[in-house]
C-alpha cells in the first residue's frame, strides 16, 4: 500500500494576504449541461511574510463568473485580518486556523463553499511561498520524486470536438475529455467523431457535469461502454446519496470518476466508503488546498485509486494542482483546459509545454513562475 509522506512543517509569520480579480472575455463561451462561461474570471492570491518572501495562489471562482470580487473582498475583509501577527507552525496551522475561526460565520453566511474556496487559495500560495523560501520546486518541497506528470485536455465543448481534439494532438496531448450531457443523440455523434478523429489507443474520457437521473445515467453508460472510455465524470448529481452511484456502478464497467464538488475530509471519507469512484477529483483551489486535499489524496492512493486534480481555472492554481499530483505521483493525469484562456496559458510555465502527453514541472522554486501585475492590470481592466 502506497503511503504518503506527511506534509513538512513551516514556520509562517505573515505581513498580509491580498487577492486580485482579473476577467477575460472569451471568444468563444464554454458550455457545460448546467451552464455557460462567457467570460473566465481568475483571483490570484499574494502572501507575503514578515522577510518578505513572497507565495502565489488561485481561488475557485468558475461559476456563477461574477463571483470573484465577491471572493477577492472575503478574502481581504474576512479571512486576511485572522492572519495578521501570529506564527503559525505551516500552512497546515494555517488552514486549521482560518477553517475553524470562520465555522460559524460560513453557516451564518449559507456561503461554507466560498469561505472554503478563500482558504483553499491561501493554502496554495502559502504552501508556494514556503517552497520558494527553501528554493525548491513546490513538488520536491512536498517530498515528490518526479516533477514529470501525465496531462489531459479538458473541457472540450459538444461543438465539433474532434476539431478541438485534433488540435490538442498537435500540442502533445494525447488523452481527451468531452463535456457530455446535451442528449443521448448528440453525445453519441460527438464520441463517435472523437475516437475515429483520435484513433483507437488515445485516451477518450467524458464529463457529464452532474447531468443526468439515476435511470438516465444507467442508460447512457450503457450506450459508451463501446468508446472504451478511461473514465465517466460526475454522471449524477453531488448531492445524490452514494447508494444510487453503487447502483449505477454495477451497471458499468467504465470507472466513474468525482470529486470536484466534494468539500470536506468527512465527505471524502463517505465517498471513498462507498467504494464507487475508480478516479478522484479534489479541485485543491476550491476546497482543502494542498493540506487538506494531501490527506485525500493519500487515502485514495491507500485505496488504488486514481488521484486526478480537477481544475478548469487560471494559471496559477493549473501550477499548484500539477506540483501536488507530482508531489502525490501515482498514475493519475493533470485535468488541462483545452479552450482559449489567456489567464491560463501565459501563467502556466511548463505546462503549456506538452510532449507525448507529459508535462515538465522543472525545477524552479516554488510553482516556478509570479504574475506580473502592472501588466496584467494593463492587459485585463477590472470594472469595480
Ligand atoms: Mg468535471
Amino acid at each position: 500500500m502506497k503511503r504518503l509522506r506527511s506534509l513538512p512543517l513551516a514556520p509562517l509569520v505573515l505581513r498580509g494576504v491580498e487577492a486580485f480579480v482579473f476577467r477575460w472575455p472569451v471568444k468563444t463561451p464554454v458550455r457545460t449541461s448546467f451552464g455557460t462561461m462567457r467570460d473566465r474570471p481568475a483571483v490570484f492570491v499574494r502572501a507575503t511574510d514578515v522577510d518578505g518572501h513572497i507565495g502565489w495562489g488561485e481561488i475557485w471562482c468558475n461559476f456563477p463568473a461574477v463571483g470573484a470580487e465577491h471572493r477577492a473582498r472575503l478574502l481581504a475583509s474576512v479571512m486576511a485580518p485572522l492572519l495578521e501577527a501570529t506564527e503559525f507552525t505551516g500552512p497546515q496551522q494555517v488552514f486549521a486556523h482560518l477553517s475553524e475561526r470562520t465555522a460559524v460565520l460560513a453557516l451564518q453566511s449559507g456561503e461554507p463553499g466560498p469561505m472554503a474556496q478563500v482558504i483553499a487559495g491561501i493554502d496554495l500560495a502559502l504552501w508556494d511561498l514556503c517552497a520558494r523560501r527553501a528554493g525548491l520546486p513546490l513538488w520536491r518541497f512536498l517530498g515528490g520524486e518526479s516533477g514529470r506528470i501525465g496531462v489531459y485536455a479538458s473541457g472540450i465543448n459538444p461543438d465539433q470536438p474532434e476539431a478541438m481534439a485534433l488540435a490538442k494532438r498537435d500540442e502533445g496531448y494525447t488523452a481527451f475529455k468531452l463535456k457530455i450531457g446535451f442528449g443521448a443523440e448528440r453525445d453519441i455523434a460527438n464520441l463517435e467523431a472523437m475516437r475515429l478523429a483520435v484513433g483507437p489507443d488515445a485516451a477518450l474520457m467524458v464529463d457529464a457535469n452532474q447531468g443526468w437521473s439515476l435511470a438516465q445515467a444507467i442508460e447512457m453508460s450503457a450506450r459508451l461502454e463501446r468508446f472504451n472510455l478511461g473514465w465517466l465524470e460526475e454522471p449524477l448529481r453531488a448531492d445524490r446519496p452514494w447508494s444510487e452511484w453503487q447502483q449505477l456502478k454495477q451497471h458499468t464497467r467504465i470507472p466513474l470518476a468525482g470529486g470536484e464538488n466534494v468539500a470536506g475530509l468527512d465527505a471524502f471519507d463517505t465517498a471513498l466508503a462507498a467504494q464507487v469512484l475508480g478516479v478522484v477529483q479534489p479541485d485543491a483551489a476550491k476546497w482543502g488546498g494542498i493540506s487538506s486535499c494531501w490527506p485525500v489524496i493519500e487515502r485514495s492512493l491507500a485505496a488504488g485509486l486514481r488521484f486526478c486534480p480537477h481544475y478548469l481555472g487560471a494559471g496559477i492554481g493549473l501550477l499548484a494542482s500539477g506540483h501536488l499530483l507530482a508531489a502525490a505521483g501515482g498514475d493519475g493525469w493533470l485535468e488541462v483546459d483545452a479552450n482559449e484562456n489567456p489567464l491560463r496559458s501565459t501563467l502556466c510555465g511548463p505546462i503549456s509545454g506538452v510532449w507525448n502527453g507529459q508535462v515538465d514541472l522543472g525545477e524552479a522554486p516554488g510553482i516556478g513562475i509570479a504574475p506580473d501585475l502592472a501588466a496584467l492590470r494593463a492587459a485585463y481592466p477590472v470594472l469595480d
